[in-house]
């Protein structure tokens, strides 16, 4: 007799604890690498989201009051922690997203270094002072904690887009409802028992699991304060329309078509090793994957004929297996599609491509040799000659599908990029410092790179695109995120002995 197959069942996480949602609906988890189902996540419901809610209101007047040192203490801990599970963590990521080891610890660290920016709480959130702005008064400024805020996140980065909102939220005092993305939402649960472990107050840190039914409880629940979303941009509009319409503060951060111009002047080596590792890297499942090479005057052909070598040849697998696999470095380039709807909905543009007339030098619809039967792969794709009025041009595809435009001049290449609805990342490739200047001038984007493929923030920047990439008035982490946890209270003070003229009748003004 068979065994009975034991499926792992992800679960909520309220008020210090994993619990079941109520009533206990299920979708699967796959192992984006085999297609096998390795667990069941719990879909929650409004009630859920008002457990969450209740568990973090009532955590907050005690978070809120306890000192910015005493938070920075628990995020100390907290990274101590992460740094001890970091592999586990990783290898988390790459099961339930696919990605390859090595590229899930660099997403490891990147959430890391956010939690590290966290620690410096007490000098963040000092404010301002000016003394004597009129006769025996001072006045200063405080930030304080907004209460109970969400975060809503996506897919492709299950561990470091929850940590770009969770530690700066919890530092500035508020307490926090993660509802993480249903493909892949083992790494919320590690995050949470962590930061239990960490010395984090229960109930300060909740996880509700589910889709759209837990998302719309959050935009309409009174006591959530403020919703960081990120994700693809009809969601985000939709997040931001309907969160500030129930009097929400809301970041939305959405989808991207990120362009990267390569000059004539370019180092064409370097170009290519930045464009293939920012076009193929994750399986282009990165919201700062350049998806087109803006080719500039003569370089087009030498440009499109060093890709094609290199997509032609990218070592695709398992991101957990291969050589060097035991070090923990698979020895591949990219890994699988994060569900079979995507990896269908990715072939489905290649097609399309195709119909609009582009010219597709490198195929990679079919199963790649070697990778497993069952697992979500397709190879590296390469379009030559798209045009902007072609869908694959104007639409986020988020996949391994790398267009080159071609262009005559820098000025061409500036508009197209501008004409974009999206403005998330962009990047130029040049020696010439005054074309790198004029570009970063110019450019409607929110993150440049110059001679830098994917030009991410670090954690004590803030991230953010510009247009249809983000939705609000924050960008997210960094000197930005603390603003947007926080309200700003200015104060003015004098004491009794400033009173003692009496009752004044007139407008009050600064002598
Ligand atoms: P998605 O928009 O499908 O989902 C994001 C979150 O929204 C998930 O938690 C999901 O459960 C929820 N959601 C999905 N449909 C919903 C609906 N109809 N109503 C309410 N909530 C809903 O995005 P995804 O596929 O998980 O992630 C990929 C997208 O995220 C890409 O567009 C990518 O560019 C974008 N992204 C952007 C950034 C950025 O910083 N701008 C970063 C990472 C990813």
């Amino acid at each position: 007799m068979n065994a009975p197959v034991t499926v792992t069942q992800i679960q909520n996480w309220i008020n210090g604890a994993a619990v079941p949602a109520r009533p206990a609906d299920v979708s699967p988890v796959f192992n984006p690498a085999t297609g096998e189902i390795t667990a069941q996540v719990t879909t929650g419901h409004a009630d859920d989201v008002a457990a969450a809610v209740a568990a973090a209101a009532s955590a907050f007047p005690a978070w809120a009051a306890t000192t910015p040192l005493r938070r920075a203490r628990v995020m100390f801990k907290f990274k101590e922690l992460l740094e001890r599970d970091a592999k586990r963590i990783a290898a988390t990521i790459t099961r339930e997203h696919g990605k390859v080891f090595s590229d899930a610890m660099g997403e490891f660290t990147r959430g890391l270094e956010v939690v590290e920016f966290a620690c410096g709480a007490p000098q963040l959130l000092k404010g301002e002072i000016t003394d004597q702005v009129g006769g025996g008064i001072d006045a200063y400024s405080l930030r304080q904690p907004l209460g109970v805020v969400a975060g809503i996140t996506p897919f492709n980065f299950p561990f470091m887009v929850p940590l770009w909102m969770i530690p700066i939220a919890l530092v500035c005092g508020n307490t926090f409802v993660l509802k993480p993305s249903e493909r892949d939402p083992s790494c919320s649960l590690i995050v949470a028992e962590l930061l239990k472990e960490a010395g984090l107050p229960d109930g300060v840190f909740n996880v509700v699991q589910g889709g759209k039914t837990c998302v719309d409880a959050i935009l309409h629940h009174p006591e959530v304060q403020a919703v960081s979303f990120v994700g693809s941009t009809p969601i985000a509009q939709y997040i931001y329309a309907t969160g500030t319409a129930n009097g929400k503060r809301v970041q939305a951060l959405g989808g991207a078509k990120n362009h990267m111009v390569v000059m004539p002047d370019a180092d064409l080596k370097q170009a290519v090793d930045a464009l293939v590792g920012a076009g193929y890297g994750s399986a282009g499942e990165r919201c700062m994957a350049i998806s087109v090479a803006v080719a500039v005057g003569d370089i087009g052909d030498k440009l499109v004929d060093a890709l094609a070598e290199r997509a032609r040849t990218l070592k695709i697998g398992n991101g957990l297996q291969g050589e060097g696999a035991a070090s923990g470095d698979s020895g591949m380039d990219m890994g699988p599609l994060v569900t079979r709807d995507h990896l269908n909905k990715v072939k489905g543009y290649v097609d399309l491509g195709v119909a609009e007339g582009a010219q597709l030098v490198v195929d990679g619809r079919a199963h790649p040799a070697g990778t497993p039967d069952g697992g979500f792969f397709m190879g590296g794709c390469l379009f030559d000659q798209v045009t902007p009025a072609m869908r694959i041009y104007k639409e986020e595809i988020f996949g391994p599908v790398l267009s080159v435009v071609r262009v005559q001049t820098f000025d061409e290449a500036v508009n197209l990029i501008n004409a974009h609805e999206y403005g998330n990342g962009t990047a130029v490739f040049t020696r010439d410092g005054d074309a790198a200047r004029e570009f970063v001038q110019r450019i409607q984007v929110g993150m440049v790179g110059v001679n830098v493929p994917i030009p991410v923030p670090m954690s004590f920047h803030s991230f953010g695109g510009w247009k249809r990439s983000l939705f609000g008035d924050h960008h997210i982490y960094g000197p930005e995120g603390v603003r947007f946890y926080t309200r700003y209270k200015s104060v003015m003070q004098r004491w009794p002995s400033g009173i003692k003229d009496g009752a004044q009748f007139v407008m009050p003004t600064m002598k």
